[in-house]
């Protein structure tokens, strides 16, 4: 089969990203409660005045912000953190320093960044997009995430987002990771492949697991599609997921990437989740 890339200009909208893996053949109906709500959501959009992203309370200018107080509650990232995993340290250990967790086990994909840790505003964003239709903060947070990944970025040659299973994406209906890969193209200039990557083996959910019992789930559960593998060879990519917690499903990615050929894999997630104290 062919494989097809989506210039960023050409991104379509954050719903519909292209490719049989990506969107289900056939679109199960909204139901008439979401699309009430969806319907609702607009409605209110253009007759309130700007409300926070997170807790919905009236903000002033744009509507793509957070509230003073949702704003202090967002544990940023930001220098100085592990050059490998992106995870802050306490004290300033020197430019270009690792983590033990980095040292101890060098993760198999480059770099990994993130916006946020996992935690409070960060992780009640991230339910409202994956869990509660909230794709209207897509474009903030990719937004977010092209600004900390930019030095990824701008080495790279593919977004690709961490795809879901079939089955998944029917019950959910949009991959969370490909919205967030769109913004992230369009913001960067950086192609958004969205049809290479499959997610080969249905897995149960992560939460709850051990690190050791995340990685024997997703072993072996991405595959480069057979077509798609000149896509990836010799390619520079940015891998863009919500959120990484132990890197074991970009570590099962980033092994399917690499046996396609591709020269280095760095991790884009919008929230990473905090180091052992
Ligand atoms: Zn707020």
């Amino acid at each position: 089969m062919s494989c097809v890339t989506l210039a960023a200009a050409d991104a379509p909208a954050l719903t519909a990203p292209a490719g049989a893996d990506v969107l289900p053949p056939v679109r199960p109906p909204l139901g008439l409660r979401r699309l009430a709500r969806a319907g609702l959501g607009a409605l209110l959009a253009l007759v309130l005045p700007p409300s926070c992203l997170a807790c919905r309370h009236p903000v002033a200018g744009s509507a793509a912000a957070l509230c003073p107080a949702c704003w202090r509650a967002m544990r940023f990232i930001e220098r100085p953190y592990c050059e490998r995993l992106g995870t802050p340290f306490r004290d300033d250990p020197g430019p270009g320093a690792l983590s033990p967790a980095a040292i101890a086990a060098p993760p198999l994909f480059g770099r990994a960044r993130g916006v946020a840790l996992y935690e409070g505003v960060a992780r009640e964003l991230v339910h409202a997009l994956k869990y509660r239709d909230r794709l209207d903060l897509a474009p903030a947070l990719g937004a977010w995430m092209a600004r900390a990944g930019a030095e990824l970025l701008a080495g790279a040659d593919l977004v690709i987002p961490v795809p879901l299973h079939r089955a998944r994406l029917w019950r959910r209906r949009f991959n969370q990771a490909a919205a967030l890969a769109q913004v992230i193209g369009r913001a960067s200039g950086v192609p958004v492949e969205t049809l290479a990557l499959r997610r080969v083996k249905r897995t149960p959910a992560q939460v709850g697991l051990t690190s050791l019992q995340r990685a024997d789930n997703v072993r072996g559960a991405f595959r480069v599609a057979s077509g798609c593998r000149e896509r990836i060879a010799g390619r520079r990519i940015v891998l863009v997921d919500d959120v990484m917690t132990t890197g074991a499903t970009a570590t099962a990615a980033t092994r399917a990437l690499r046996a396609a050929g591709a020269v280095n894999v760095d991790v884009l997630a919008f929230a990473l989740v905090a180091p052992e104290p």
